[in-house]
């Protein structure tokens, strides 16, 4: 069975192939916005339109090089949400019309499920507790007793690449922040301790930002001079030195908060495996952290080629096997569900 899967919920337009007889991923290749302001709706929808067809070529030539063609499709899958509405319109469309023109059955899945769907395939996990960590997402998810993915712990504010976005953007360092933060903070020497709110299996971020922006502008008020405690100063010399500290303090105390409810949530849910899933799990520190928390609780812990635990098209074509009983040969009620969640009938 040959699946195209087709991913576009935010910044990334991404097609996949898999060959389920196999098991297989053939081809995964993507394109991604980037803007050190963030996303503007309107330059992210033009992103959309303009660069689909650059992937879609590609996976057309890909399958060329096999002796195949998009006629040799057996299943179209597309994520139907949760995502940007604009984004989620243009690649649904796309998917709409590939199945419409080589007559393709087509299946709409859910992102997320995708996201861990695909993290089972590649680990071999058969039932593990999840750490989403994405731009808007962070959460704790496991199937419960039904079978059915649930949410034990979400951020109450933003989510922690957003988090990490947003703090690169305060301190010039460019977007994504993700990979420059995690490169700056293996220079950073002192650990600056940092506010942060965990409630239960819940985490919140809004105030250790905010203590951040506070650092940043208490460096220039006090000419290089940062509190650590009632009665403990550093004084930078340079703010480069200063800026490391904060992205190495700021890796150590979100990294440990997220993985503390992970903790929670294994206890609770008595699961016996851990994957981390989204765009923050390239993080080599954190895979460190991770690793080092599944040994003492004597967790099956495994990570997989980032490539697949980012926004790509090719865990939406595994989601679509998985869903596969769901797959219609007409396009009508597929309609962008931008706000569904994990837990969502989709
Ligand atoms: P996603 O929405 O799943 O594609 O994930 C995007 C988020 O992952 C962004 O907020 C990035 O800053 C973050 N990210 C990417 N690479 C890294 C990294 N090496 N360390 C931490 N965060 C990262
Ligand atoms: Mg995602």
């Amino acid at each position: 069975m040959l699946i195209l899967g087709i991913e576009g919920t935010a910044h990334t337009f991404g097609v996949g192939i898999i060959e389920m007889k196999n098991k297989k991923i053939l081809f995964n290749e993507k394109v991604q916005f980037k803007n050190n302001e963030g996303m503007d709706l309107r330059e992210l929808t033009e992103f959309h339109i303009k660069n689909f067809e650059s992937v879609l070529i590609k996976a057309k030539e890909f399958l060329k090089s096999k002796n195949l063609s998009f006629k040799d499709i057996d299943l179209i899958s597309f994520s139907q949400g949760p995502g940007i509405g604009n984004s989620l319109k243009i690649s649904g469309a796309v998917a709409k019309t590939i199945s419409l023109k080589y007559n393709i059955p087509i299946v709409g899945v859910n992102h997320i499920r995708a996201h861990l769907e695909i993290g089972k395939f590649l680990t071999g996990f058969s039932d593990p507790c999840f750490l989403y960590v994405s731009g808007v997402n962070t959460q704790i998810i496991a199937k419960d007793d039904f079978g059915n993915y649930k949410i034990y712990g979400e951020t109450e504010d933003i989510g922690l690449g957003n988090l990490l976005d947003s703090f690169a953007r305060l301190f010039d360092l460019g977007f994504p922040g993700g990979p420059v933060i995690e490169k700056r903070a293996k220079k950073g020497k002192n650990y600056i301790p940092l506010p942060y709110t965990i409630k239960g299996m819940n985490v919140a971020f809004a105030g250790l930002y905010s203590n951040l922006k506070q650092k940043k502008e208490q460096f220039f008020k006090n000419d290089g001079k940062i509190q650590i405690d009632n009665n403990r100063f550093i004084e930078y010399e340079n703010y480069d030195d200063f800026v490391n500290d904060l992205c190495y303090s700021l890796q150590e105390t979100v990294f440990a908060v997220v993985l503390e409810i992970v903790e929670r949530a294994i206890a609770y849910t008595n699961k016996k495996e851990f994957i981390i899933v989204g765009g923050v799990a390239s993080n080599k520190r954190l895979t460190e952290m991770a690793n080092g928390l599944s040994q003492i609780r004597n967790l099956k812990y495994a990570s997989f080629p980032m490539e697949f635990a980012m926004d790509n098209g090719a865990m939406i074509a595994y989601m679509g096997y998985v869903d596969k009983k769901r797959a219609k040969n007409e396009i009508s009620n597929l309609k962008p569900q931008p706000y569904i969640n994990v837990e969502s009938e989709l």
